[in-house]
């Protein structure tokens, strides 16, 4: 021990560095266990007055090489670290080479900063964005002598907290975890370490279910531990969820920030030594997503629109670029064509970086001549992105189920101005297995790409033009009009894709400037599995675990005959099954398992959209047109933010 002060679960930790610097000859890429990360931060164990401390280790189940950009954890780390009575530090999923030396060696999960122990902190707060990350979950905090099952651990055992999209139906990790945050972490972040700092200046009264009760009490998290679930005999399906205390709140609530220029956040990104997915800075120009895809759990979570300043984002940018030396800005969000000014901020920022060797650009799928000018105005610097649209849905018809609104002239026209402007290939993004679909809705994916090729040989007069098209399962989502519909069966997604195929090998020799990319529809049976799942299916995600099952959301790991035996073995004594959690329709009587959390959406006003999709019904962005009511205004007492021109 560095220092033995105080009562022993609040002494220094010493560093496993040596243990952990002893396995690094005989892993990959072990830079990614090093730290010491351009702008990362190294706190003292202690306040200088003597005051409580809250000490967080922000984890992102992954990959480090994925993990490390995630922009959820990179600003809660400013956050938490520029309070004087907290520190945060990171940890991520160790490779399995690692994680196999680890267990040899009886290293225990650390963070990258100091490589004190993770299960020394006061928090471990995952961020999760991808249900196949949740055994990645388990092997962390298992690597960390964590008991899995948050009923078996001990005092002095960090609280597990979950966040991120997953958050949002976190009962398939209702065993492992002591609570969840559900929406934005900028502001609990603070009220949660204010909560913790105080329940230990106090003594920590209750011991730590004391704890996790007063945060509960306070909603500033739902822990799963304190609301019961009952099942029915006869239908399986859960007859109530309910709190067994009554001074937690029956429907846990999200949070929303809702003046995103008052958290201009990460302002020092992290760079690492590593290589990792995207080395560029990464502004967040606005939340929330209004379209209304049917599909789309993001758009649905994150409402209403909150956009940030175009000034706030050229001094975020700036601020960023200086602070980590990185040469191109991307400007995020779930569709940044959207931001209502985003036109004059752009050319602004492209002006400013014009002669110098900073890059702009704009992920965006949005299909209009508007996106493509916006794309050749950000090329200005030189660099070309490609363009990728996304119509979603192969047919007009299951366009207008899943309320994309957008024809297939829209497209013609939007591809048209694409290569009048120079560009020779466009890539487009559909799904596959979508509500109501039939075979032909998918192939007409081929005539849609034939007419694209056509279209930019008349235009551009030379045959080398290409057409890449990716298609994925649909997976249906809690929190979203589809949240009701039974998930396609797997052989059915396969065989649309490979009527797809042969569709566009029909073309002939027009057809081999055609490339398809495709995801096969079992894996998705398990995002399907965990997207929906109630408690039950935590058993399921332990025996994967101890099965072996890790970096699910990685195809050279994933290992299905490994899930479904899973499955079996633990749903079969319960009556039930995969299908009976994803192929299965379900009604709107029926409890479903996130039905008590609280995203702001009128679960009437879901219904309803579900059955506007069934008859093909659109419904317009309220944005742009009147407001129809799906409730997050209301309840969270908050309406779209545009910025002022
Ligand atoms: S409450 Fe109305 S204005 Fe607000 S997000 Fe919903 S539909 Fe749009």
């Amino acid at each position: 021990m560095v220092d033995q002060i105080g009562p022993a679960w609040d002494w220094e930790p010493e560093s496993l560095w040596p243990q952990v610097e002893a396995l690094l000859a005989g892993v990959q890429d072990p830079v990614q266990y090093v730290g010491g990360e351009v702008n990362s931060q190294v706190k003292p164990w202690r306040r200088a007055d003597g005051g409580p401390m809250v000490r967080w280790v922000l984890a992102f189940p992954d990959a480090y090489s994925v993990a490390l950009p995630n922009q959820g954890v990179q600003v809660l780390y400013e956050v938490i670290n520029q309070r004087p009575d907290a520190l945060a530090e990171r940890a991520y999923a160790p490779w399995p080479d690692m994680e196999r030396a680890m267990r040899r060696e009886k290293v225990s999960w650390f963070t990258v900063e100091t490589h004190r122990p993770a299960n020394r902190f006061d928090v471990i707060g995952l961020s999760l964005s991808t249900e196949l990350g949740y055994t990645n979950l388990l092997n962390c905090l298992d690597l960390a002598g964590l008991a899995l099952r948050a009923a078996d651990r001990a005092e002095q055992d960090p609280l597990v907290i979950v966040g991120g999209h997953c958050a949002f139906n976190p009962e398939p990790l209702a065993d492992f975890i002591d609570g969840a945050v559900l929406g934005d972490g900028e502001e609990v972040v603070g009220a949660l370490t204010d909560g913790i700092g105080r329940w230990k200046a106090e003594g920590r009264p209750g011991g730590r279910p004391g704890l996790i009760s007063r945060l509960a009490r306070a909603d500033l998290i739902y822990a799963p531990g304190l609301y019961r679930v009952a099942y029915d005999p006869a239908t399986r399906q859960i007859a109530r969820l309910a709190p067994t205390d009554p001074a937690v709140p029956a429907r846990p609530a999200k949070k929303t920030v809702l003046d995103l220029d008052h958290w201009p956040y990460p302002k020092a990104p992290l760079v690492p030594f590593a290589e990792i997915v995207h080395e560029r800075v990464s502004v967040e120009i606005f939340r929330g997503c209004l379209r209304g895809c049917r599909f789309c759990q993001a758009g649905m979570i994150t409402r209403p629109v909150r956009e940030r300043s175009a000034e706030a984002v050229k001094q975020m940018a700036r601020r960023a670029l200086d602070a980590t030396g990185y040469g191109e800005v991307g400007l995020l969000s779930l569709s940044s064509a959207d931001h209502s000014q985003i036109a004059a901020m752009a050319r602004s920022m492209a002006d400013e970086y014009e002669g110098s060797q900073t890059g702009l650009s704009l992920p965006s799928t949005r299909v209009d001549a508007f996106n493509v000018e916006l794309a050749k105005e950000l090329a200005r610097g030189g660099r070309r992105p490609g363009l990728t649209f996304a119509p979603e849905g192969g047919s007009e018809r299951i366009r207008q189920v899943i309320n994309k609104q957008v024809t297939e002239d829209d497209l013609i026209a939007t591809v048209r101005t694409a290569f009048g402007q120079g560009w020779r290939s466009v890539k487009l993004y559909f799904m596959c297995g979508l509500p109501t679909e039939q075979t032909e809705d998918v192939t007409q994916i081929a005539d849609l790409a034939r007419r694209v090729i056509l279209t930019g040989r008349q235009v551009t007069g030379s045959k080398d033009i290409a057409c890449t098209i990716s298609i994925g399962p649909f997976v249906p989502k809690p929190h979203t009009s589809f949240q009701w519909a039974g998930q396609c069966p797997p052989d059915v997604v396969d065989a649309r894709l490979a009527a797809l195929r042969q569709a566009v090998a029909a073309l002939g020799k027009l057809g081999r400037a055609i490339t398809i990319r495709s995801a096969p529809g079992r894996p998705a049976m398990l995002e399907g599995l965990l997207s929906r799942g109630d408690r039950r299916v935590g058993r399921v995600i332990e025996r994967a675990f101890r099965s072996g099952a890790r970096f699910d959301g990685w195809r050279e790991f994933l290992d299905m005959d490994l899930w479904e035996a899973a499955a079996a073995a633990e749903l079969e004594p319960l009556g039930l099954s995969l299908d009976w959690y994803t192929t299965r329709q379900r009604d709107f009587d029926e409890v479903l398992p996130w039905d008590h959390l609280d995203a702001g959406l009128d679960r009437e006003w879901l219904w309803d959209d579900w059955a506007a999709s069934i008859s093909g019904q659109g419904v317009a962005d309220c944005r742009w047109s009147s407001c129809y009511d799906c409730g997050v205004c209301t309840t969270l007492g908050a309406e779209i933010q545009l910025a002022a021109p």
